[in-house]
């Protein structure tokens, strides 16, 4: 294990191109797209800062690290937009020939329900 460990043990990046770690040997201040989605947060544009590898089963893994002070916030809707989405939304499926609300968005097509397309064209 101790060979493995040193095998990718690379902080400065000078064989694999950016900072190396093994499993569990990587500083703080890094964590996985996933490490930052369970914190709120997301990468915000950086690239991938560092990696850490290890033998896995078939073969070598690796996961990318992402520096923490770079990471954003996640973009998460509040209440306010919710509702605003919500309500755009519901607004797309109600018809602006007989003010009924379907559920079913009305047709771009069509510009009205499906019952006062059949009407008008019947
Ligand atoms: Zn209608």
């Amino acid at each position: 294990m101790a060979r493995i460990r040193a095998a990718f043990h690379d902080p400065d990046g000078s064989r694999y191109g950016i900072p190396t770690f093994w499993w569990r040997g990587a500083p703080a201040g890094f964590a996985t797209r996933r490490q930052l989605r369970d914190a709120g947060l997301r990468p915000g544009g950086q690239s991938v800062a560092a990696q850490v590898m290890w033998a896995g089963i078939g073969g070598v893994r690796v996961a990318y690290l992402y520096r923490i002070d770079l990471a954003r916030p996640k973009r998460v809707a509040s209440p306010r937009q919710r509702q605003a989405i919500s309500r755009a939304l519901r607004a797309r499926r109600i018809c602006p020939s007989c003010r009924v609300e379907r559920p079913y968005y009305i047709p771009r097509s069509l510009g009205e329900c499906l019952d006062c397309a059949d009407v008008s064209a019947g």
